[in-house]
């Protein structure tokens, strides 16, 4: 725990609202939840609704309420992405004006079929690393694209991709998995920042609203570590501070897959507090928290925060080590 940096602490829990909360992500609100507090940090909660097939009608209401249920409450009134295109924009033309990405008109058949005919196997959790086709000639190419559109982009959509520097290599330390390292250009690949459809990348949209709502410090999942670096590498491009990072282990089901809504997760139930107590009481036991006890045979969800809070200002290094 690192004392010296309470004040200015700003974490964040960022849900996307494809469904309900369920065991997991209630451990990543519980967990972010507490390393603020514990700092004595505000916490703040993001809607992450940029992708709106994937999102479910009256979700984002129901995550709010499930939180606000077991009395985590956010310091500042919640945001949803789908209300901050401009903020994304302005980004995206920042990053036109000084080339570090390019317009890409490739279907994704014309990618898998580019790399079958190179020999690349699709590597990386079975998606492809962009073989480079639409990308410019020469290095950090600055396209007049803000001025006028390329002529790809007035034939037909496209989509708008970082330019990857080619030996790049991002390192960065986790507070839990330590010290990480990417070489993104050839692990990944120059990754889309807007999708030809219209829609924003994740990554972009992560990286504006975590510099635009000062986040120092971002606590989620384990499966999420994978994208810091790009997300480290973006900042760099636009000039802004990147915060500190804590990968939490994933909750797994009995077959030992990551629990989430696709697999079909159940909603946490949080309708009484005793409902709230029990769901926070199995969250908080996944991150190795004690059982929370109060005065008499009754504990309040307060008592019960206050308790884990302390816990973890005390311990949190410890109980991260656990097994996963
Ligand atoms: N919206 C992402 C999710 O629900 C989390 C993004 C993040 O914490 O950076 O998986």
């Amino acid at each position: 725990m690192v004392k010296s940096q309470s004040s200015n602490y700003r974490g964040r829990f960022a849900p996307s609202p494809t469904g309900p909360l369920h065991a997991g992500s209630l451990v990543a609100a519980l967990a972010s939840w507490l390393d603020a507090k514990a700092q004595r940090g505000k916490w703040l909660v993001r809607i992450e609704d940029i992708d709106p097939p994937r999102c479910a009608v009256g979700a984002d209401g129901w995550i709010l309420k499930q939180l606000a249920d077991c009395g985590l409450h956010p310091d500042s009134p919640p945001v949803w992405q789908s209300q901050r295109s401009a903020l994304y924009v302005t980004a995206l033309e920042q990053l036109k004006k000084t080339g570090a990405c390019y317009p890409c008109s490739c279907t994704r058949k014309q990618i898998t079929d580019r790399l079958n005919a190179q020999g690349v196997p699709p590597s990386r959790h079975h998606i492809a690393v962009y073989p480079g086709t639409c990308r410019p000639k020469s290095p950090l190419a600055v396209h007049p694209a803000s001025v006028t559109p390329p002529l790809a982009e007035r034939e037909r959509p496209v989509a708008w991709r970082f330019q990857t520097q080619q030996h790049a290599h991002f390192d960065w330390q986790d507070r839990r998995l330590g010290s990480q390292q990417q070489r993104v250009a050839t692990e990944v690949g120059d990754f889309v920042l807007k999708r030809a459809d219209g829609l924003w990348a994740y990554q972009l949209a992560v990286v504006v609203d975590d510099a635009e709502q000062g986040i120092t410090d971002v606590v989620r999942g384990e499966d999420l570590a994978d994208n810091t670096a790009r997300q480290i590498a973006l900042q760099q491009a636009l000039g802004l501070p990147t915060p500190r990072y804590l990968h939490l282990p994933l909750v797994r089901d009995a077959g030992g897959e990551k629990l989430s809504k696709q697999h079909g997760a159940m909603a946490v139930q949080t309708d009484t507090p005793a409902q709230a107590l029990d769901a926070l009481q199995s969250a908080a036991a996944r991150l190795g928290l004690s059982r929370a006890v109060g005065r008499g045979d009754s504990t309040s969800l307060a008592e019960a925060l206050h308790g884990w809070c302390q816990e973890w200002q005390e311990k949190w290094q410890t109980l991260m080590e656990g097994p996963d």
